[in-house]
C-alpha cells in the first residue's frame, strides 16, 4: 500500500487549492434524475421512465429534453467562478442520456467555469443502461472517471434490492470499464456494492468482496444498506417484513471488508471509499473537506459558499425556483460571497471522515483561532472524547485527529456524534468569522 503517494496527492490538491474551503469553488456536480426503475432502498430525487426505457421514451423523451433544458438554464444563472478541477454527474442513472446530451452539459459548464487542465470528470452508469457503443461515446466527449452502480454480484441480492439488471450485465460492464482503463481511454473506475443487506452471510459477503477484487476495479464504494423513509425497504420494515442483520453479523461483515481489501493494497481513505494507489476520486474528496462545490439539478445540494443548500425536488417547483432567479437574481446562498459559511464545527465533522482525518490547530486558526485558544479548545476535546481516545476509535498525532482503521472508521457514528455533543456544550461564542476568501 503505497499511502506516501496518496498523501502527496492530498497535498498537491491543497496546493491546487481546490481543496481550500476558504477558496471559491472549484467543482461541480449535476443531478440526472432519471431511472428505469426506483430501486427497493433508494430516496434520492428520481424520475422512474420505466424498465424499457430507451430512445423516445428514454433520452429522446420529452421529460429527459426539458429537464436538461431547465439544467442550462440554472448553470448559466450562476454568476462565473473559478475554472473546475473536479465534475460529477450522478443521479439517478446518468447513463440514460446519450453521449451527446452529456457532451451539450459539460460544453456549457466548460463555456461557463472554464475546466482546468487534468479536469476529473466523473459519470455515474448503472449495469444494463448503456452499450459499449454509448460508453465509448460518453469516454469520447470527456468523462475521465465512470463509477459504476453494481451494488451486488449475487441475482438473489440484486432482486431483493429491487435493481433492475443482473450479474451478468455487471460483469460485462466491468470487463469493458478494465478494458477501457488498461487503454489509457478512462484514468480511473469505480465500483459501488452494498453492504449489509438481509439474506447476506459472513461468507456471502467474501464472496462479493472477492469478485470486486477480481474485476480489477481500481476503486471500491462500500456502502451499508441504511432503511430510509418512504422507501419499499421502509415499508416492508413496517410490516415485519423485512429482517435486517443482527448487529454482530453486519460488524464483522463490515470488519471483513476493511480486512479483505487492505490485504490486497486498497487504502481506505473515508469511511466509504476505498483506493488503490493514486484512485481516489478527487471530487469525493471535495465534500469532506469542506471545499465548496456548485450543485445543478431538481434536488441537488450545492454548497458553493460552505453552507449548503437543496434545490427543490419535484420537477415544477425546480422550474419555478429556476424562473424566479432568471427574473430577480440568484439564490442568496449562491451569490458570490467573500467568506466560507460553513461552520467550524462542520468542517471538523467533514475531515473526520477522511483517513488523514483533521488537523485541528490549521483548520481552528482559519477561524481567527489564536494558539492559546486553540490549546484550551483541544484540551476541552481530548477530556470530552476521553473513551473514543482510550477505547482506540480516535486517534491523535499531535494537532492532528483521526477515525483508528477499521475500529473507528467501523464506528464512526459514536464518534461523530460525541465530537457534536463536544461542540454543544460550548459556549455560544466560541466561533469567530472565518477569514475572508480571496476571490
Ligand atoms: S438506480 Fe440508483 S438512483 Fe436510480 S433508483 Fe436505483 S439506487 Fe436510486
Amino acid at each position: 500500500m503505497n499511502l506516501a503517494l496518496e498523501d502527496h496527492r492530498t497535498f498537491a490538491a491543497g496546493v491546487m487549492g481546490y481543496l481550500d474551503p476558504l477558496k471559491p469553488p472549484r467543482s461541480a456536480y449535476l443531478h440526472i434524475p432519471f431511472c428505469h426503475r426506483r430501486c427497493f432502498y433508494c430516496d434520492f430525487v428520481v424520475v422512474p421512465l420505466g424498465d424499457k426505457a430507451s430512445g423516445a421514451n428514454g433520452p429522446g423523451s420529452s421529460a429527459i429534453k426539458s429537464y436538461l433544458n431547465l439544467l442550462h438554464r440554472e448553470i448559466a444563472v450562476v454568476p462565473e467562478g473559478a475554472p473546475l478541477a473536479t465534475v460529477y454527474i450522478g443521479g439517478g442513472t446518468p447513463s440514460l442520456l446519450t453521449p451527446s446530451q452529456i457532451s451539450s452539459l459539460l460544453g456549457h459548464l466548460e463555456n461557463h467555469f472554464g475546466f482546468q487542465d487534468g479536469v476529473e470528470i466523473t459519470m455515474e452508469i448503472d449495469p444494463a443502461s448503456f452499450s459499449l457503443e454509448s460508453l465509448k461515446g460518453f469516454v469520447d466527449v470527456g468523462i475521465t472517471r465512470i463509477s459504476l452502480g453494481g451494488q451486488s454480484f449475487d441475482d438473489l441480492i440484486l432482486e431483493r434490492l429491487g435493481r433492475r439488471h443482473r450479474r451478468s450485465h455487471l460483469l460485462e460492464a466491468c470487463q469493458w470499464l478494465n478494458d477501457f482503463y488498461r487503454s489509457g481511454w478512462i484514468s480511473t473506475w469505480s465500483l459501488d456494492l452494498i453492504q449489509c443487506v438481509p439474506g447476506m452471510s459472513l461468507c456471502s459477503w467474501e464472496k462479493e468482496l472477492n469478485q470486486a477484487i477480481d474485476t480489477s476495479a481500481p476503486h471500491l464504494a462500500i456502502y451499508d444498506l441504511s432503511i430510509e423513509a418512504g422507501t419499499v425497504f421502509a415499508w416492508k420494515q413496517s410490516r415485519g417484513e423485512l429482517e435486517l442483520l443482527d448487529h454482530d453479523l453486519a460488524a464483522d461483515i463490515m470488519r471483513a471488508t476493511s480486512s479483505v481489501l487492505s490485504k490486497v493494497g486498497f487504502a481506505r481513505y473515508e469511511i466509504s471509499n476505498y483506493a488503490l494507489p493514486g484512485h481516489a476520486s478527487r471530487h469525493n474528496r471535495v465534500y469532506w473537506s469542506g471545499a465548496g462545490w456548485w450543485g445543478f439539478g431538481q434536488g441537488a445540494t450545492s454548497a458553493p459558499w460552505g453552507e449548503r443548500f437543496a434545490r427543490p425536488r419535484t420537477r415544477d417547483t425546480y422550474r419555478t425556483w429556476i424562473e424566479d432567479q432568471e427574473q430577480n437574481g440568484v439564490h442568496p446562498s449562491l451569490e458570490v460571497l467573500t467568506a466560507c459559511s460553513m461552520t467550524l464545527d462542520e468542517q471538523l465533522m467533514v475531515g473526520l471522515r477522511r483517513r488523514e482525518g483533521i488537523d485541528f490547530y490549521a483548520l481552528a486558526r482559519r477561524w481567527g483561532w489564536s494558539e492559546e485558544k486553540c490549546d484550551f479548545y483541544v484540551k476541552l476535546f481530548c477530556e470530552f472524547m476521553k473513551d473514543s481516545l482510550e477505547g482506540g476509535l480516535l486517534k491523535r498525532e499531535g494537532s492532528r485527529f483521526r477515525l483508528s482503521e477499521p475500529k473507528g472508521m467501523e464506528l464512526s457514528n459514536q464518534t461523530l456524534i460525541q465530537m457534536l455533543r463536544w461542540w454543544d456544550s460550548l459556549p455560544q461564542n466560541v466561533v469567530v468569522q472565518p477569514i475572508p476568501a480571496k476571490l
